[in-house]
């Protein structure tokens, strides 16, 4: 038994997977021409079948679509070879989507390469869905930066790598100064938008390859790589300096607003002796009236 050749084309036409079929031009390989695309193809690029007929499938690629993968692709059409790939693509509107590819050739009765079968699927969905998790798990709602867990592995990273090369390395840990009152007087909502607006601030100060993050309600830590403890103090004093310093008044609070910051740094530490050290210079700050920076050697 053997199907019609319209009964193929109506089963591609309806399959959820997008299928491409293009023209095999071996002396410019990039410029195959697309001879068939199925529904789900034009539903997602946009493009109307007329549209895209006799174009390279080079029209879906754009800024973002990895060169390697590319190149990938390109060896694969050159050689007539099958390839499997993700890449980014570009509908119509200039939409990306993230794309799952198959690649194959397809033969004549002669055994030789006349054209290639694409099939794709949308992985956008899935890509976007990764980056929530990831974004839930290692972001703190609240302010923005990164939460107690996530801030403490990368700590330890960067401290076993301290340990490793002997490099210096210093942490901050810093503490709103009588933020209770700022709840009892203000709000609990105010409260939070102080928070905010304190990490805010704070992430002016740090550099990319900083850790900073929300370690507790009202409590942060922030890593500085190959800082000593006299820098880290400069540092942790202009950070005093400008909460001290900022207008509050668009958070609903009144008044200044002041930290106490202890800071430690490696010395064959571990992470957790390391915030206890930093712990206990904050403990020195506050002891001694609070709008402070101490540290622990
Ligand atoms: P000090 O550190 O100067 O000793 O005084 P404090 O009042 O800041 O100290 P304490 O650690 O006792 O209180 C911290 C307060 O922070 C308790 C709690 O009401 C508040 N807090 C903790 N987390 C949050 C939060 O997510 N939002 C708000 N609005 N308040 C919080
Ligand atoms: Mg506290
Ligand atoms: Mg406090």
């Amino acid at each position: 038994m053997s199907l019609p050749d319209h009964i193929f084309k109506q089963a591609a036409d309806n399959a959820l997977d997008i299928i491409m079929i293009t023209e095999a031009n071996f002396s410019d390989p990039g410029n195959n021409r697309i001879v068939y695309v199925n529904d789900a193809f034009v539903e997602l690029f946009g493009y109307s079948k007329e549209e895209i007929i006799g174009q390279s499938p080079r029209v879906l690629q754009g800024p973002n679509s990895d060169l390697e993968i590319r190149n990938k692709i390109r060896a694969a059409l050159t050689q007539g070879l099958p390839v499997q790939g993700e890449i980014v693509n570009y509908g119509k509107d200039g939409r990306e989507f993230w794309i799952d590819l198959k690649m194959v050739p397809l033969f004549d009765s002669e055994n030789a390469i006349t054209h290639f079968l694409f099939i794709e699927r949308d992985l956008s969905r899935r890509k976007n869905r990764e980056q929530q998790l990831y974004q839930e798990a290692t972001i703190d709602g609240l302010t923005n930066i990164f939460n107690r867990q996530h801030t403490y592995q990368l700590a330890a990273q960067a401290i076993e790598k301290t340990q490793r090369y002997q490099h210096s390395l210093s942490v901050l840990l810093l503490d709103i100064d009588h933020f209770k009152q700022v709840n009892d007087n203000f709000g609990h909502p105010v409260g939070d938008k102080v928070l905010g607006k304190l990490a805010d601030i704070i992430g002016q100060d740090v550099r990319s390859t900083d850790i900073f993050g929300r370690v507790g309600g009202e409590e942060f830590f922030i890593l500085l790589p190959e800082e000593n403890i006299e820098s880290a103090k400069i540092f942790a004093e202009r950070v005093r300096l400008h909460i001290e310093q900022t207008d509050w008044s668009d958070t609903g609070l009144e008044g200044p607003l002041t930290i106490s910051i202890g800071v430690a740094s490696f010395a064959n530490d571990n992470l957790e002796s390391l915030i206890a050290k930093a712990d206990q210079a904050l403990y020195q700050a506050k002891r001694k009236g609070r709008n402070r920076v101490e540290i622990v050697n």
